[in-house]
């Protein structure tokens, strides 16, 4: 299908990176998480072909993402050791480099849009636990009940780590479940040329509460600078803190005039090196697209420079 076209937009996504199991995924599985996919690429495309921020365009799409209970994120999120969902998000602003960020937040319907309050009211990057959902609060971002993000799925997620002694990834290698979706993320260049890239997940069953991922560490999982790349991150985040994934990226292509592809495969070698996997997307000054990942899969959406919609979820 043709597609409009704007030289300068340039937009990806992705549900998070890790086994997806192909022999246990059925056909209709996978349409319907192709077409969510799909759905919400074309929506942050459209916005940006109507002129949007890149900024808002990762919000929206971010947003849709945690509304949709087949990710690990917002609603239908993993649980924590004692049963609860703690949503860690953020967002950066390529054009200024301004950032926000929540971690452990219990009550942000859609968690990224409390890190963008964050980033806009300016006085901090990151807040934690009380003091974020205090702060959605008194900035009036919409809240619900922390029951709101549990659904069935995960209570018998949780149950399956407990009974084997794991704290797992959302689809961790070790134990392939079709039913777990990961992490989300999406990056974006607007029609003037600006980069923006935002995070947001629930982290790993059974993590102990209070412990925060790389998803709200800004360098970690998220980056945006209109000079060098935007990149949101998504795997084993204990990993990814040690090896400063996203801003790695940035350095390599900034400090060392490294290529897009080679920044970020040294980057993600780093990661494998220290025992971890995962995977990113990137989009550069140029408008180049990178979606590597180590995993097996990577659920992802993106648009490139034809403006031609894409999703995929293995090496395809
Ligand atoms: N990076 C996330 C975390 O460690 C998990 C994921 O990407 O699936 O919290």
């Amino acid at each position: 299908m043709a597609s409009k076209i704007d030289s300068a937009i340039r937009f990806a996504l992705h549900g998070g990176a890790g086994v997806i199991d192909r022999t246990a995924f059925s056909t209709e599985r996978e349409a319907v998480y192709r077409a969510e996919l799909e759905r919400i690429t074309r929506i942050a495309y459209s916005v940006l072909f109507a002129g949007a921020s890149a900024l808002d365009a990762v919000e929206l799409a971010v947003r849709e993402l945690e509304a949709c209970e087949y990710f690990n994120a917002g609603r239908g999120a993993v649980l924590n050791a004692d049963g609860e969902v703690e949503l860690d998000a953020s967002i950066m602003d390529g054009q200024s480099r301004a950032a926000g960020a929540v971690a452990a937040a219990r009550t942000p319907q859609f968690p990224v849009s409390l890190a963008r309050a964050v980033l806009r009211e300016g006085s901090h990057v990151l807040l934690t636990s009380a003091g974020a959902d205090r702060f959605a609060n008194e900035q009036g971002v919409a809240q619900v009940s922390p029951e709101h993000f549990i659904i069935d799925a995960r209570r018998a997620q949780l149950a399956d780590a407990k009974a084997a002694g794991r704290i797992s990834l959302d689809h961790d290698e070790r134990y392939p479940d079709p039913k777990k979706m990961g992490t989300v993320g999406a990056v974006a260049r607007d029609t003037r040329g600006h980069l923006a890239a935002a995070t947001s997940t629930g982290g790993m069953t059974n993590k102990r509460p209070g412990r925060v991922g790389d998803t709200p560490i800004i360098g970690a999982g998220t980056w945006a600078d209109d000079a060098t790349v935007a990149i949101s991150a998504t795997g084993h985040g204990e990993f990814f803190m040690r090896s400063v994934l996203a801003y790695q990226v940035h350095a390599r292509i900034a400090f060392a005039g490294a290529s897009l592809d080679a920044a970020c495969a040294a980057a993600l070698q780093e990661v494998s090196a220290l025992g971890g996997s995962g995977g990113l997307i990137a989009i550069d000054h140029s408008g180049a697209i990178a979606l590597p990942f180590t995993s097996p899969g990577m659920y992802r959406g993106w648009v490139a420079a034809d403006g031609q919609v894409r999703v995929a979820i293995y090496r395809e």
